[in-house]
């Protein structure tokens, strides 16, 4: 089932409701931006709620599936991307100072709020920096050298090389 774009998210605190779908790529710009193709539609289960302290919030999980760019060997690597998430519901900024370390501030400057928006950021902060095969899946393992080391192990060691990792060890 497609989930909602634009929602009433106080309201849906109020009522309690849960909202179980998926979005479609169209819907994901930042995150299609970000990698090679997404594979999937992004899944999602939302909890809207009132906590004890009468704060509205909205919380579940998401999936997608992308590809990526596999950082060792450069061929498409697909990454299962999934996070657990818990956001407060606030007017504006000053209210930042509630919101517990937790939970991320959802700030509503109006009645409604894009739904997509909002898993979006919660994807991309689940998408590592950099990515790569498995061990074993990835043909950048199987460029051995006459040494049989790998090409990881050599970049390792270009890493312990760099001048300002040297520095680093120095200070130790
Ligand atoms: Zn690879």
């Amino acid at each position: 089932m497609a989930l909602p774009t634009l929602i009433d998210p106080r309201k849906l605190a109020n009522q309690g409701i849960v909202l179980e779908g998926q979005f479609h790529v169209k819907h994901l710009p930042r995150l299609a931006a970000a990698v090679t193709d997404i594979e999937t539609p992004l899944s999602a289960l939302v909890k809207f709620g009132i906590d004890e302290s009468r704060a509205k919030v909205a919380s579940g999980t998401l999936s997608v599936s992308v590809l990526a760019q596999c950082q060792r060997c450069l061929n498409p690597v697909t990454v299962a991307l999934s996070t657990d998430f818990a956001a407060q519901i606030i007017w504006s900024e000053d209210q930042l100072v509630n919101v517990p370390s937790d939970r991320e501030p959802w700030i509503v400057v109006d009645k409604m709020a894009s739904l997509n928006e909002l898993l979006e950021d919660e994807i991309l902060l689940a998408l590592p920096l950099v990515n790569y095969h498995e061990d074993g899946m990835c043909t950048g393992d199987t460029f051995l050298s006459e040494d049989g080391r790998s090409n990881k192990e050599k970049d390792d060691e270009i890493v312990a090389d760099n001048p300002f990792n040297i520095l680093q060890q120095l200070k130790k």
